[in-house]
């Protein structure tokens, strides 16, 4: 099937949790149909797609449906096993972003050594493989430094702080003694985050640069257009273009940044999909980002990024879900709900789009 994908065309997602629920509306919205492959039965997303395959991802036979069944396949989670994607690449899919977006985002110290390679400044690391490493890493690192591992980790999950070598067995124990990253600490003013497309023909797109606040390694709130000054948007649009264009990538991409006290940005880490502190332009924006992501993998023209109105985003944890009367009567509130069953605590359930003021033209960054 040529690129752009007409209406009628069919999407296949890697993954069925709140992201590809929410990719597949948008989908929806634009005549395409969504094929989800995901290990677990009544997913988020597969209560708004007609055909979920229920099967782990590496399985030969789900692959082969989905190959046959869908003209592009993406993804809604960074960690796809590699060889799911080269399985589906033989098959002859089209998979978007492709296997070297995933490479680097999958490893911390290869995504770091990319980002440095591509002029995007991170704060200095270590690889560790034992103990001993932290140790001779320390001095130039400074105390303290925060150990992660280089896979797998996400929410602030496999992270240790390390705040003198008298730490780092302890420290190598708590992240599983598995291969890591040892991080210098950033002393950051604020976290802020671009969230950026690149489309099948080049075309780059970027939303503002929205502020975010974590509680416990998690997102809480995201408020969008951050209040930064147009230098701050320009060197974040710098780094979004040299990593997707290097990546030569398809699709959305969430780059979570660090501001320092002088205003200098450092990337923490880049996500190949969409992103929770892109959910803002969901209410905030005249092309949300997922259906960014769907135009740029079906090879449409990427639409337009800018912003409307203030959006301040709120996750609902766990029970907090449960005041959806609440905030549905609230005005300027934008509900919305996943469709998951168990509201265990620090679950992600849903999020609130409170929509601000009007942003004129002139206002717009
Ligand atoms: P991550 O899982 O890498 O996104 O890290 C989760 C959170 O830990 C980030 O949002 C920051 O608040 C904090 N963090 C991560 N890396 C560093 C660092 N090198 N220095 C200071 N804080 C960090």
């Amino acid at each position: 099937m040529a690129f752009p994908l007409p209406p009628g065309s069919t999407i296949g997602i890697l993954g069925g949790g709140q992201l590809g629920r929410m990719l597949a509306l948008a989908a929806a919205r634009l005549g395409l149909d969504v094929v989800v492959l995901t290990p677990d039965e009544g997913s988020p997303a597969s209560r708004v797609v007609e055909h979920t395959i229920v099967a782990p991802y590496a399985d030969p036979d789900a692959l082969a449906e989905l190959a046959r069944s869908c003209d592009v396949v993406t993804y809604e989670f960074e960690n796809v096993p590699a060889e799911v994607v080269r399985t589906l690449l033989l098959l002859d899919a089209q998979v978007a972003p492709g296997a070297e977006a995933l490479r680097v985002a999958q490893d911390r110290v290869e995504e770091k050594t990319f980002l440095n390679a591509a002029g995007a400044p991170t704060v200095p690391f270590a690889v560790v493989d034992k103990a001993a490493d932290i140790d001779a890493a320390l001095p130039d690192l400074g105390a303290p430094a925060l150990l992660k591992t280089r896979r797998e980790g996400y929410d602030g999950k496999g992270q240790a702080w390390v705040k003198a070598a008298a730490d780092s067995a302890d420290a190598f124990q708590a992240v599983g003694g598995v291969p890591s990253i040892l991080e210098g600490k950033a002393d950051f003013k604020r976290e802020l985050s671009i969230v950026a497309a690149r489309g099948r023909d080049g075309e780059l797109a970027y939303y503002p640069i929205s502020e975010n606040v974590h509680e416990n390694g998690v997102l809480r709130t995201t408020y969008a257009p951050a209040k930064v000054g147009p230098a701050a948007q320009r060197e974040a649009e710098r780094i979004a273009s040299e990593i997707l264009t290097r990546l030569e990538y398809v699709g959305v991409m969430g780059i979570e940044l660090f501001e320092l006290g002088d205003g200098t940005l450092l990337v923490n880490e880049i996500a190949p999909r969409v992103h929770n502190t892109g959910h803002w332009t969901q209410d905030g924006c005249e092309v949300d980002q997922f259906e960014l992501h769907i135009r740029a993998v079906a090879g449409w023209p990427l639409g337009d990024t800018r912003p409307m109105v203030t959006v301040e985003m709120t996750n609902l944890l766990g029970d907090e879900a449960d005041g959806w009367l609440a905030i549905a009567s609230e005005p300027n509130a934008r509900l919305h709900l996943y469709g998951k069953g168990e509201p265990r605590p620090g679950r992600k359930m849903g999020h609130v789009n409170r929509v601000g003021a009007l942003l004129t033209p002139e206002a717009q960054p």
